[in-house]
């Protein structure tokens, strides 16, 4: 893609009431918009971003034997009152149309996923033991979040995958939870944040010991985590009693605190939600029990802005090649002609072979402004075009992170970006 063609502009400073990092170095590099506190629209650069983040997921989540749909946001105020959470759930936005009918705008959907459910299952044989039945989708959640202070971190509306499990026996749940727990780990790691996210446990709620948090170290995090160096376990301060501590064989003295930030988490169900909608399951005798759920969650929206969180640095993002929204920047220096001629002529070769390139074609821009929007948008591989690499007889590339450049050939960058750009 031209960069002369692209509608969204870089910026020089982000709104003055954006107080966050990564809401920031997005807005700047033109890959969200702000529309209000907690809300944000993603353009043409922050979609790619996303889009990638989604197939990933969707591609574990896949594996898994996770069978993808896509619910309403709009959800029945009965099946809400049904389960008690049109009265407790503080953050849900309830919208009143002309005839004064309420509905939620949902926030999550376990409301929506276990009506649905229930019109088609009933036997056991509905309910197989490996790949379990589960079903989940990528889509936008919705929140009343007072303290939408934290960009992309804490949305009012929001990006989220959720899974939801269905089981007959809890061993069969745990399995699958456990196997959760290892799909969980291979999608930070793919993008790009697996060396800085703990699993945490955390407190479980009414029905069960223990939930299970994905926590990213981040001083911009709101969640404070104590993590045991020597085991790599995590516990959220939450849950931090003496009690779970000696249960866990953890030492007070040999746990560090740490920021963090929640990008996941799984929990067990049981039969909360299942019970009030009596999605139940007749077994061999004839007998009839109640299902047992699990449900498991990423923010996608969170989880694109705790990236840029955590590998930034003072000039601007450091995408992980996995989820760039180019492999590689090219810029042209200057306005000579044969100059011009060359960049196009690598534009175009980069593009027959289908790697992903940002053309800066820009005209009238100084080297200067294009090297800093270059590091601004922290594409990973910035290859540059001017009188002096044409000199030198090539392209003279840089990786984001790294200081120094080299002048490689048209071959050369073809061959180290297609290893680059597996996805
Ligand atoms: P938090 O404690 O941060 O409010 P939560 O416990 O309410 O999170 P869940 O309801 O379990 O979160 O949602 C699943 C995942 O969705 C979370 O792990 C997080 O990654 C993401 N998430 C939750 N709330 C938001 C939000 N307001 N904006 C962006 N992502 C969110
Ligand atoms: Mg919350």
């Amino acid at each position: 893609m031209k960069q002369s063609e692209l509608f969204t502009k870089m910026r020089k400073e982000a709104p003055s009431d954006e107080v966050s990092k990564n809401a920031e170095l997005l807005i700047r590099g033109g890959f969200v918009h702000k529309e209000m506190s907690g809300v944000y629209s993603y353009l043409p650069l922050g979609l790619r971003v996303l889009r990638k983040i989604e197939n990933i997921i969707r591609e574990e989540m896949d594996k898994v034997g996770g069978q993808e749909v896509l619910m309403s946001s709009f959800q029945p105020k009965e099946n809400w009152e049904k389960t008690g959470r049109w009265e407790s759930m503080d953050d849900l936005y309830k919208v009143k149309d002309s005839s004064d009918r309420e509905v939620a705008l949902g926030p999550t959907h376990e409301e929506v996923v276990v009506p649905i459910l229930k019109n088609y299952v009933s036997s056991h044989k509905d309910f197989p033991a490996n790949p379990p039945l589960s079903i989940y989708q990528i889509q936008n959640k919705f929140r009343m979040e007072l303290r939408a202070k934290s960009g992309m971190l804490r949305g009012r509306e929001f990006m989220m995958k959720d899974m939801y499990s269905f089981h007959t026996s809890q061993e069969d749940f745990e399995k699958f939870y456990a196997k959760m727990q290892d799909v969980y780990k291979t999608i930070f790691s793919r993008v790009g944040i697996g060396h800085l996210t703990y699993l945490t446990f955390a407190s479980g709620g009414t029905f069960s010991k223990y939930s299970h948090e994905f926590q990213t170290l981040s001083s911009a995090g709101e969640d404070t985590i104590y993590i045991d160096e020597a085991s790599g376990i995590a516990l959220n301060k939450e849950v931090f009693t003496d009690e779970v501590l000696s249960q866990m064989n953890l030492k007070k003295e040999k746990l560090v605190e740490h920021k963090a930030i929640e990008v996941g988490n799984i929990f067990d169900l049981k039969t909360k939600y299942s019970k009030p909608f009596d999605l139940s399951y007749t077994d061999e005798k004839g007998e009839k029990h109640t299902v047992l759920m699990g449900c498991y969650g990423i923010g996608l929206s969170r989880l694109l802005g705790t990236v840029v969180e955590v590998l930034s640095d003072d000039k601007g993002i450091i995408w992980p090649e996995s989820i760039a929204p180019f492999a590689v920047h090219l810029l042209v220096l200057g306005e000579d002609e044969a100059v011009l001629k060359e960049a196009g002529k690598v534009y175009d070769s980069l593009s027959k072979v289908n790697i992903p390139v940002l053309f800066d074609d820009r005209p009238g821009v100084s080297p200067g402004e294009k090297f800093a929007g270059s590091d601004l948008l922290g594409i990973p591989m910035r290859a540059v075009i001017s009188a002096r690499s044409m000199k030198e007889g090539g392209v003279e590339i840089k990786k984001r992170t790294e200081e120094k450049g080299k002048v490689v050939s048209l071959d050369e960058l073809i061959k180290l970006c297609s290893k680059n750009s597996t996805n």
